[in-house]
């Protein structure tokens, strides 16, 4: 009798996981601004709240906002500019550009919904209008290609938020999705369509596209000597993304 029930549990249990592995490749559809096909299970307005609940936490994990407002609204500037002039202006994301206190860590982020960020370390080092344009432009890849709602389905943490009218940053589930969105790391497919997603709304811009080699020479530069080999690491080598960005430069250039 004993290995009858174990079988049933497995058998139930093995029905879940179906079940499970159902939904999430049932929930397809395509990116009708990047033409890929995606399983995401939110809306485009549950991205847009996790975003928004996420971003005091995401300022204050970096040391809150920079102080200086002249640096602020560059950035404010330089990020809307690529917005108005791209395909980013028809999605129905709410973008924001924050600059971001941090001295050390040499870093930019983007929150599901088009909550955006860079870290002074980053800011700083960068040379020019054009490299700025190229760190931002990247990260509202991000928020387009919707990297993050395809995160948070393949961990299957969007279950909570399917169950209710919305996002609801209350639940259990809710605070599950913020805390993960916070610390998410994008694999290499997601970096290297960011990456020539960003080169597009640089050229629609008028940004010199070139300038996101620069770009890559900095975090190369900001990653030392000993960095991780590619294949052991989901970042993909600013080397290997350097040759994807040149070709990204002959495809859209006019
Ligand atoms: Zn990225």
């Amino acid at each position: 009798m004993k290995r009858g029930s174990t079988k049933i549990k497995l058998l139930i249990g093995a029905g879940i996981i179906l079940f499970a592995l159902f939904r999430y490749y049932s929930n397809s559809e395509v990116n009708e601004f990047t033409g890929k096909k995606q399983h995401i299970s939110i809306t485009t307005d549950d991205e847009i709240s996790i975003g928004l609940q996420s971003a005091p936490q995401m300022a204050q994990q970096h040391g809150g906002l920079y102080p200086d407002q002249k640096y602020q609204k560059l950035v404010d500037q330089v990020g809307q500019k690529l917005v108005s002039n791209s395909i980013a202006r028809q999605t129905s994301y709410k973008y924001d550009f924050h600059l971001l206190r941090d001295p050390q860590t040499i870093n930019a982020f983007a929150l599901p919904g088009g909550q955006i960020f860079i870290t002074y370390a980053l800011f700083s080092r960068l040379e020019n209008e054009d490299q700025l344009a190229g760190v931002l432009g990247h990260e509202i890849g991000h928020v387009v290609g919707r990297h993050s709602a395809e995160r948070l389905a393949k961990q299957g943490l969007t279950q909570g938020i399917l169950n209710g009218v919305g996002f609801d940053p209350s639940t259990a589930q809710g605070a599950a999705a913020i805390a993960n969105v916070i610390n998410m790391k994008y694999g290499r497919e997601d970096e290297l369509e960011s990456d020539d997603l960003g080169v597009r709304f640089m050229v629609d811009s008028g940004y010199e596209p070139i300038a996101m080699i620069g770009v890559m020479k900095i975090l190369k530069d900001a990653s030392g000597p000993n960095r991780t080999p590619e294949r052991m690491s989901t970042h993909p080598d600013p080397e290997n993304r350097i040759e994807k960005i040149k070709e990204a430069i002959e495809k859209y250039k006019k």
